[in-house]
């Protein structure tokens, strides 16, 4: 019998060649954690700070109490893959068949990681463009894949389609697609899909279009889904994440959509990385998309918050750059240091109590330009605190 309870715990003692030897913890719970050590104001990590809508709590917590909690079919509740369906017939005006060609994930990390499990194998090439979201290297460099990087450059973070070509092998296998774009907020515009299906045109290539930000898109510009695009649609492999769309990034929540063959592999991967994803939030979410509204008012919800920020802001020394999309506003700091971003967002979190992302840390380089991410996912009186202490800086 084990009476002791203070057994130390010994270290392996064999090696452990490891699969990501340059890959640290994500910034995002880093500064995160800064942010909590140090008590500061959290505009790094993107999460809203204010509550999500009551009627999903309680349509989720009639699920459960009606019993709804055991597994999900694998590919996951029919319900949501209908209401699914139908929600992007009207936004997008094309068929997506719930059963074959829409999958619910557990986020869109799982998401993008089950893709790309599926798709990539070793030496397969992958394209990303950078500044670029964490998980798209990683997840392609485990599966045996190597990444080639596309930069995207400020101050608009447009795609440079003349240099672009210049990436694509013969071992080109996906490219990987970001709008609304996180970190920079720009977004693609019709001829930034017309030019992508131009290159992939009688190529072997499959696109995975990561649009978790679809409903947070500012100024009236449509969202270029790449669902309204058959063509391109017919190769690709669009992310979304309930997450972002109803302020719930802790239910961890998304789904795919991809023609029925690219489902078909996607759901062999889906299946050994996490088999289905939580069942009362899939019930909870099938009945709260069914009415419009519930995510009609979200493009002006966050364009209003973007805009008070930006007027907040206004008389620090912190110079904005275009957002027209997704939580997320870079500010340039040139004016007040030459620090590099990880260490002012460091004194930052620090010295003024309040975190941001360094967008650095984007880079598999860490080109440094002097920019910070900030999240105005946040309540007014959060945006007027970070305000008065930026404009201090
Ligand atoms: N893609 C992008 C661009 C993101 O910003 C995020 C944010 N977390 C994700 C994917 C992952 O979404 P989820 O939380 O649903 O996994
Ligand atoms: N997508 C969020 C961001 O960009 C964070 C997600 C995460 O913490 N992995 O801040």
């Amino acid at each position: 019998m084990v009476t002791q309870n203070n057994i130390m715990m010994e270290n392996y003692k064999g090696t452990i060649t490891s699969k990501l030897p340059n890959v640290g913890t994500s910034v995002f719970a880093i500064m995160s954690g800064l942010a909590t050590r140090h008590k500061a104001l959290n505009l790094s990590q993107g999460f809203p700070d204010f509550p999500i809508s009551e009627k999903l709590i309680s349509l989720v917590h009639k699920y459960m109490t009606k019993g709804f909690n055991q597994y999900a079919p694998m590919p996951g509740v029919l319900a949501l893959r209908q209401a699914i369906a139908s929600k992007v017939k009207k936004q997008y005006g094309i068929e997506y068949d719930p059963e074959t060609e829409i999958t619910i994930t557990a986020g869109a990390t799982q998401a993008i990681y089950s893709i790309i499990a599926a798709l990539i194998r070793p030496e397969d090439e992958a394209i990303v463009f950078e500044p670029a979201y964490d998980s798209y290297a990683p997840a392609v460099k485990l599966n045996g894949g190597l990444v080639k990087y596309a930069q995207l450059t400020a101050p608009n973070f447009s795609i440079d389609w003349k240099s672009f070509p210049a990436l694509i092998s013969s071992r080109t296998r996906l490219i990987i697609i970001n709008s609304p774009h996180n970190p920079t907020g720009s977004v693609l515009k019709p001829k930034d899909i017309a030019e992508l299906k131009r290159i992939t045109q009688n190529r072997d290539i499959v696109i995975l279009s990561d649009e978790v930000y679809e409903h947070l898109i500012f100024d009236n510009i449509p969202h270029e889904s790449i669902c309204r695009y058959p063509e391109i649609a017919s190769k690709s492999f669009v992310v979304g994440s309930f997450g972002k769309t109803f302020h719930a990034t802790g239910w961890k929540t998304g789904f795919v959509l991809a023609p029925s063959n690219l489902t078909a592999e996607l759901r062999k991967t889906h299946q050994f990385v996490v088999f289905a994803s939580n069942t009362p939030i899939q019930h909870g979410i099938a009945e709260f998309i069914d009415n419009e509204e519930n995510y009609n008012y979200l493009s002006m919800f966050y364009q209003a918050k973007r805009d008070m920020f930006l007027e907040l802001i206004a008389p620090s020394k912190f110079k904005p750059l275009k957002c027209s999309g997704t939580y997320f506003q870079v500010l340039d700091y040139s004016a007040i240091s030459d620090e590099k971003e990880m260490d002012f967002a460091v004194r930052l979190t620090k010295e003024h109590k309040i975190a941001s992302v360094p967008v650095s840390s984007f880079y598999h380089k860490n080109n440094d330009y002097k920019h910070l991410r900030f999240c105005f996912a946040k309540t007014e009186e959060t945006l007027k605190k970070a305000a008065q202490i930026l404009c201090k800086i």
